[in-house]
């Protein structure tokens, strides 16, 4: 019997080698996520290949996204930042095949992967792997939902972490104690971008923003939470938002909305202001 690194179905994650499928799934399992309706599923890699593909369009200037058609586990997209230092891929989607592979190497591959939080780690290992074993950057406060722990993998304490290109990794806790966003300072023309994953979530109308520490399950975050979050991000400039989810853009007047939304998130909790 030969080992696989099993995925599962509902939220696209990848565990390290097993004889036979996990018995379970703890990111699903969590009340952050959810087992699906069917029970616990689980697929491979090679069966993933057969069924989907892997999109990529132009966002802005240097700026892609990547997302698995059909839809697959949570249906989160990825983002490939382009700096004169090397490539960025920002989030992960669960399917990497010979073809996002090319595609990849000819805007010039990739020198890193960072993650926001557990949800979108999913096959991560397997992406470090196709570009050369490149390091994935993750906050060591969510070390303990690493299914696949591989030693790519690289935990960085604190509140912010510098990387190439004028990048930077800040540390806002909230929906995951460990939750990071990516400032890119160059993006929208020079007034700054924010990669957020699922926080702030860019809300339907494309002006506002919101919090939560379960979205499936809708669980809010405490008033505490959302002041932690607006302090930590309250030194960074920037004009530009971009959600996990393909058209989640707030695409000018960002920092005002994240403001302006957790004045009206705080205001629905009976708290008069920030
Ligand atoms: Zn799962
Ligand atoms: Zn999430």
């Amino acid at each position: 019997m030969k080992t696989d690194c099993f995925i599962c179905v509902t939220c696209g994650t990848q565990f390290g080698p097993t004889y036979g499928t996990p018995n379970e799934c703890p990111i699903c399992g969590d009340e952050r996520q959810y087992v699906g309706h069917q029970g616990q599923l689980w697929t491979t890699m090679e069966r993933l290949r057969l069924e989907h593909r892997n999109m990529l369009a132009e966002e802005e200037s240097n700026l892609f996204s990547l997302r698995t058609e059909p839809k697959c586990a949570i249906g989160q997209r990825a983002l490939l930042l382009r700096t004169d230092d090397g490539n960025l891929l920002w989030d992960c989607v669960p399917l990497i095949d010979c073809e996002t592979i090319s595609k990849i190497t000819l805007l010039g591959g990739l020198r890193g992967i960072a993650i926001s939080h557990p949800h979108y780690y999913t096959a991560m290992v397997e992406w470090s792997e196709a570009f050369g074993g490149i390091p994935i950057y993750l906050h060591c406060n969510d070390a303990r939902w690493v299914m696949r722990p591989d030693k790519c993998v690289c935990f960085w304490k604190g509140e912010q972490q510098g990387l190439f290109g004028g990048l930077s990794l800040i540390r806002t806790g909230g929906h995951f104690d460990g939750f990071q966003v990516l400032h890119w300072p160059a993006g929208a023309d020079g007034r700054g971008v924010l990669w957020v994953g699922d926080q702030p979530f860019v809300c339907q109308d494309r002006r506002w923003v919101s919090f939560m520490y379960s979205y499936p399950n809708l669980i809010p975050l405490a008033p505490g939470t959302i002041r932690d979050i607006l302090d930590r991000l309250a030194p960074f400039t920037f004009d530009r938002l971009y959600g996990a989810f393909p058209d989640q853009l707030i695409a000018t007047g960002g920092k005002e909305a994240v403001r302006r939304s957790a004045v009206r998130y705080l205001q629905a909790l009976g708290m008069s202001s920030l």
